[in-house]
Order: C-alpha cells, then sequence, then structure tokens
C-alpha cells in the first residue's frame, strides 16, 4: 500500500478528485452526486443533532436504525433479519468490508473476486495476508465465464465477495451466476459477502440480493450503505446483515476499528429506509436518465461504451478516437477536455492492466447540465 518512496499512495479517487480541483475540470471522477437527497432524511439528521444525540451511540448501531434495516430486508427482499442480533451497523459499507475481510481472512486463505473490482477489495484483502483470485469480466458484456468462475473457487476459498450491482462496470448479477456462486460457496464451504450499495439504483428492473436465494442465507454476509440510496456519501452510515455468529465475528473487528459510528446520521438513514417505495424508484429513474445522457454524450464524443444497469458509473473504450493508454488519457484529459474520468486500470491487478488499456470510467451522478457540458466538451476531443 505504500509508494516506492514510503509513502502512502493516495487512492484514485482521492487524486482524480484533487486533479479536477486543481484544474477546475468537470469531475466525472469520484462517484458523489452534486445534488442534496430527500429532505426529509437530511432533516431528520439536523433534528437529532438539536435534540441532543450527540453522544456515543451502540456499538451495534442504533436500535432505530438495526429495525428499519430489518424491515428494509423484509419489504423489499422478503429476507427476515433479528435486529438484535443479524444486524450491524458500520461506518459506511467500506468499514463492514474491512471489518469482515480482517474477521474471516487468515494469512493463506483465497478470497475470490470478479474483475475489475472494487479498488479497496484488493487493499484489505493484502492487509489481512489473504490471496486474491480474480475471475474477469470483458468489455462490453461483463458476464464471467463460469468455467472461470469455478476453476477460481476451491477449497482454499473463504470468501467470496460479489458486488451487484457492480462498480466500475454498471453491471447487474445475472441468475445463472448468482446460482452457480451459492452452488460453489456451498461445495467448498466458503462464504459469500456482498456488496450492495448501489442496491436501489437499478435502472431496469429490481435488485435481487444473494442472501435471498435457496441455500445462500446462512452462508451469506450482505453489507450495504445509506451513502448512495440516499445521495449523502459523506455521512458514511453503512450496515451488515448475517446470521448471529457471523455478525459476531464482525463485531469483534469493528468494535476496534471505530468503535461506533456517527449518532445523528443513524436516525435519518433509517427515515429515509421508510420512505415510501416511490421516492427510491423515482431516484433510480432520474439516475438511469442521465446514464442514458452521459452514454449518448460519450458516443456522440466517439467513445465505445458498455450501457451500465445500475450504479453511479459509465465505462467507455477510448481506442476508436485514437487513444490507447487510458491512463495517459486521463491524465491529460482536463487540459484536452475540462474533464476528469478514472482509467478502469485502477480496478484490475498491475498484471491485468493491458486488457483495460483504453478504457475509463465516468461517474453520471451529477446533474443533468454538468453531463451536457461534460458531453459537449468531450465531442471535442475527436
Ligand atoms: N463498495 C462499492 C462498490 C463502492 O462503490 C463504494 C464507494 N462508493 C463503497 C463500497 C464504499 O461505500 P461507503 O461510502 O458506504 O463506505
Ligand atoms: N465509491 C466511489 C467511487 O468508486 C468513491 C470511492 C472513494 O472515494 N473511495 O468513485
Amino acid at each position: 500500500l505504500l509508494g516506492a518512496d514510503g509513502r502512502i499512495a493516495a487512492t484514485v479517487f482521492a487524486e482524480m478528485s484533487a486533479l479536477a480541483q486543481r484544474t477546475g475540470a468537470i469531475n466525472l471522477g469520484q462517484g458523489f452526486p452534486d445534488e442534496d437527497g430527500p429532505a426529509v432524511v437530511l432533516e431528520a439528521a439536523i433534528d437529532a443533532i438539536r435534540s441532543g444525540m450527540n453522544q456515543y451511540p451502540p456499538g451495534t448501531g442504533m436500535p432505530v436504525l438495526r429495525e428499519a434495516i430489518a424491515r428494509h430486508q423484509r419489504h423489499w427482499y422478503g429476507i427476515e433479519v433479528d435486529p438484535e442480533q443479524e444486524v450491524l451497523v458500520t461506518a459506511g459499507a467500506t468499514e463492514a468490508l474491512a471489518a469482515t475481510v480482517l474477521a474471516f481472512v487468515e494469512p493463506g486463505d483465497e478470497v475470490v473476486t470478479f474483475e475489475p473490482y472494487y479498488d479497496a477489495y484488493a487493499a484489505l484483502i493484502a492487509r489481512a495476508g489473504g490471496v486474491h483470485r480474480t475471475v474477469p469480466l470483458r468489455f462490453p458484456e461483463w458476464r464471467p465465464d463460469h468455467d472461470e468462475l469455478r476453476a477460481a473457487v476451491t477449497d482454499r476459498t473463504r470468501l467470496i465477495i460479489v458486488n451487484d450491482p457492480h462498480n466500475p462496470t454498471g453491471a447487474v448479477l445475472d441468475d445463472a451466476t448468482a446460482e452457480l456462486l451459492v452452488e460453489l460457496a456451498e461445495r467448498h464451504d466458503a462464504l459469500l459477502v456482498t456488496d450492495e450499495v448501489y442496491e436501489h439504483l437499478r435502472f431496469d428492473g429490481p435488485h435481487r440480493p444473494i442472501a435471498g436465494r435457496p441455500g445462500a442465507g446462512s452462508r451469506t454476509i450482505s453489507i450495504s450503505s445509506g451513502g448512495k440510496t440516499f445521495s449523502t456519501t459523506g455521512w458514511k452510515i453503512g450496515w451488515v446483515t448475517a446470521r448471529p455468529e457471523l455478525v459476531t465475528a464482525v463485531l469483534a473487528v469493528k468494535q476496534y476499528l471505530s468503535y461506533v459510528n456517527g449518532a445523528p446520521f443513524q436516525p435519518a438513514i433509517a427515515t429515509g429506509l421508510d420512505l415510501p417505495d416511490a421516492v427510491f424508484t423515482a431516484a433510480a429513474a432520474s439516475l438511469g436518465r442521465r446514464a442514458e445522457l452521459l452514454s449518448a454524450g460519450l458516443e456522440a464524443a466517439g467513445f465505445v461504451v458498455s450501457r451500465p444497469r445500475a450504479g453511479y458509473f459509465v465505462v467507455a473504450d477510448a481506442g476508436p478516437l485514437g487513444f490507447d493508454d487510458a491512463e495517459e488519457l486521463c491524465r491529460r484529459l482536463p487540459e484536452l477536455a475540462g474533464v476528469v474520468g478514472i482509467p478502469v486500470s485502477a480496478f484490475v491487478r498491475p498484471e491485468h492492466r493491458h486488457e483495460v488499456a483504453r478504457l475509463v470510467r465516468f461517474a453520471f451522478c451529477k446533474r443533468e447540465d454538468v453531463l451536457r457540458e461534460a458531453s459537449a466538451r468531450l465531442a471535442a476531443l475527436g
């Protein structure tokens, strides 16, 4: 995790946001919205602060939030979890992932993920001394090859981390792959860890969590977060749901990472989780329109685009524009077009960078006028 000079290598998100700030370019790099989410959610946090909810909350999370998470799992997915024993509140999905990996991965244990993957996975697996095995998802369909998946999961596999909907590709898990994942986890006695932070940002149908599939419930650790659903990425309220023994193991690590998490944000996220379905579906539809707007803009500029089905990001191939090196392109993009994007190579192992060399990830969780302006600027590239 340290660079050659012994200093911490900044995450690609921090690096690219700094580049955007320095150059004044439109930041389609790091995924965060440029507008607030539901006002009632924001007001609930303000009310909580005013009412004195400013001291340490319980380590497992405030009951009001744990109960709302349990209601949410039942209402949206028909999954029953006990708010007392099967829910743990964390500092975003990031801490949930960190505590889960540190709780279950011993040195030499293998952890399987798809690739590209969210960058934190590789760092956490390395920190735990685990061995990271990856299964490629290939542009533009991003469907895993089932033989490659079967070959990656073995009796040495401790965890299979599944990010669905997927960052950076915008892909969603197909039923056959989800069933195979459950079958492989069972056969090799591995745990399934799901990262579902984009669960409510699906554009073409409802999200279907792995934990709700037959045979999966007892070996799945489900992770999500309020950041994306309510456009509150700075609040860092996430959660784990799993059977009690698994939650206890994660809590054992979590209690010495952060101890507890932002008290006033917890009742506010609970308020959000109880909002009517229409609020969630309207937000997803609005994001879906913006995904289409930016995808069309990128195509008009000459990129080849993989249409995202969920999430915050679209991946585009810069090859047709004459750019074979997306890392170099992203470094120069502020100067060439006044836009920041992130090379997909940031989401793969160093030895696989050449396979995604021409691909750039752009965030569309921005206002429509911003996306129109970015599209117009990118059109000047060709
Ligand atoms: N997982 C994925 C796939 C993400 O894209 C992100 C970042 N938005 C996270 C986890 C981290 O979520 P949080 O901000 O809740 O820690
Ligand atoms: N998840 C967001 C992204 O992929 C932000 C991640 C971060 O800042 N660490 O851009």
